[in-house]
């Protein structure tokens, strides 16, 4: 996604006196506190509570190689914070994990427990499920390292990687290969939807160029999973979302990118948008692969509605140039920024990581173009419900070599898609424009949901809202096979907080 809204906001051991009051102070209940510290209270898989004793905890710390949180520790707040603001959720445990034995670890106590779990790489998740309230987090974020063999053009990524980290990496050799839009994402939750980015109509999806893991599974096993190592494995992996094990290694075919491209952003009145989205409908059905244009909807600072155009060539700078120039034409820009940049500077990749301020709600589904009728519904809309402060109606690429790979040779079965709607609003956090900004939301929802065929579970609300029959339109046919490898992988669907599919 274009996700302006992501990017104009970057754009214990035993428990000591102050613990126990910083643990009191977060309403985390302690059940008996004895000499040897406190028990916890948790949350188990199926919703009950359940104790943790301090000898259980103390096992658990004396086995990591990186820290065990509790509430009151120094890191806590921070290593629970996700990206969308909205949710605040208090884990009994965080295991930041240092390697892929305190993955292991962490499974094989959650799952002898009975514990409920999540999941945390980049903390980006919409839905905020890779926190949870009451169970144990495994944070993946102190893994953190990239390594690029740019003879082999392969890339080796831990999973607590950013996505600014893998580019800035990458094209130190000149290499990249389809990540997102937003330098701060994690490259392990994007990776394992599918992975959208400003490269996808040429290079094809994250998971297109996805090609071996490292997987903790729900068993506490390391698997390898490749095209001839535990390959349905690998097929569930891409697109199937954090259901089928943490993956704790990803690696990555890579290609020649820039370093210089063309890009940036172009900018209309809303007044004339009709015109100018059929007249940029008409103009991307026959675009060269190397350009990505994203149309978007949002305010400027004074919060007037207007259309923007976000560009990214892909190819030499001054064929992208010839490229957009019917672009340029199709009305009269407020702005063209328009101009050779560094990929990692279209990607947003040298700024510093800051936390997001604000909550957010979203709504996406995956459209087969933008037909006239389409275009009139967002427009409506826009013209009918004045928007809350900060929103975003986008349509971001999939397109080109996306659509080329078979709807059952990855677990990402809506091929055919042209473009994924995201319809977004964000309130600043803590405030009270969470419920406006929901609303608005919604009732656009509902206008433009009836042209969306299929979703893409990383940008859908299917997780948000769980509903059961967005996720399976995310999967289409490829469900039952994925239902099936779930009941071999996951039988207790242990991995149960994300875009969940339900062990057959
Ligand atoms: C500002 C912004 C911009 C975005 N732009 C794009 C974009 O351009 N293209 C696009 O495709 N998507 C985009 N997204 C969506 C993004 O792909 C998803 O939100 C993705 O889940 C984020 O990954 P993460 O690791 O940061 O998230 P987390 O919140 O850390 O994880 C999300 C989920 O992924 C799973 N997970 C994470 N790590 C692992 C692991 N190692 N093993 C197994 N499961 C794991 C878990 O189920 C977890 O709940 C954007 C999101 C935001 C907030």
């Amino acid at each position: 996604m274009a996700f302006r809204t992501g990017q104009i906001i970057m754009r214990r051991r035993t428990f000591c006196a102050a613990g126990l009051a910083a643990l009191a102070a977060a309403s985390l209940p302690l059940r008996r506190v004895s000499a040897a510290g406190a028990e916890i209270s948790a949350v188990g898989l199926d919703g009950r509570q359940l104790t943790l004793t301090p000898a259980d905890v103390a096992d658990l710390r004396a086995g990591l190689r990186g820290e065990l949180l509790t509430a009151g520790d120094a890191r806590y707040d921070d290593a629970r914070r996700l990206w969308n603001a909205a949710f605040d959720r208090k884990p009994a445990l965080i295991a930041r994990c240092a390697g892929a034995a305190d993955v292991m670890r962490a499974v094989s106590f959650a799952s002898a427990h009975g514990l409920l779990t999540s999941v945390r790489g980049g903390g980006h998740s919409l839905s905020g499920q890779s926190v949870c309230d009451g169970g144990l987090e495994i944070d993946l974020s102190p893994m953190h390292s990239v390594h690029i063999d740019p003879a082999a053009k392969l890339a080796r990524v831990a999973p607590g990687s950013l996505i600014g980290q893998f580019d800035l990496e990458a094209q130190a050799f000149g290499l990249a290969t389809t990540a997102g839009t937003a330098a701060d994402t994690g490259i392990a939750g994007l990776t394992l939807g599918g992975g959208l980015g400003r490269i996808a109509p040429k290079f094809g999806l994250t998971i297109d160029n996805f090609t071996g893991a490292e997987v903790v599974t729900a068993d506490g096993r390391l698997l390898r999973a490749s095209a001839s190592e535990n390959p349905d494995l690998f097929w569930a992996l891409r697109g199937g979302g954090g259901n089928f094990g943490i993956v704790t290694l990803f690696e990555y075919q890579l290609h020649p990118v820039g370093p210089m491209l063309f890009g940036g952003n172009l900018t209309f009145p809303l007044t004339g948008a009709r015109q100018l989205m059929r007249g940029f409908a008409e103009f991307t059905a026959t675009a060269p692969e190397e350009l990505c244009a994203t149309p978007y909807f949002d305010a400027d600072a004074q919060g007037t509605p207007r259309l923007g155009i976000e560009v990214c060539y892909c190819g030499p700078p001054a064929d992208g140039e010839r490229a957009v120039a019917p672009l340029r034409k199709l009305g009269k820009p407020l702005k063209d920024e328009l101009a050779a940049a560094p990929y990692v500077k279209l990607q947003g990749a040298t700024g510093p990581v800051k936390p997001n301020p604000y909550g957010g709600y979203f709504k996406g589904g995956l459209v087969r173009a933008l037909t006239p009728a389409l275009i009139d519904a967002v427009i409506d809309y826009l013209e009918a419900a004045p928007p809350p402060g900060l929103w975003e109606i986008s349509f971001q690429p999939v397109g080109g070599a996306a659509n080329r790979v078979a709807p059952q040779a990855t677990a990402f079965w809506n091929r055919h898609a042209a473009f994924d709607m995201l319809v977004a609003s964000m309130w600043k956090v803590p405030g009270d424009g969470a419920q406006r900004s929901t609303d608005w939301v919604r009732a656009g929802w509902a206008k433009v949901e009836p042209f969306t065929e299929g979703y893409y579970v990383n940008l859908a609300e299917a997780q948000q809202d769980a509903h059961a029959h967005r996720i399976q339109a995310a999967y289409g046919d490829n469900y039952p096979r994925l239902a099936g490898l779930k009941k071999r992988y996951d039988p207790s669907n242990f991995f149960r907080l994300n875009a969940n599919i339900k062990p057959a």
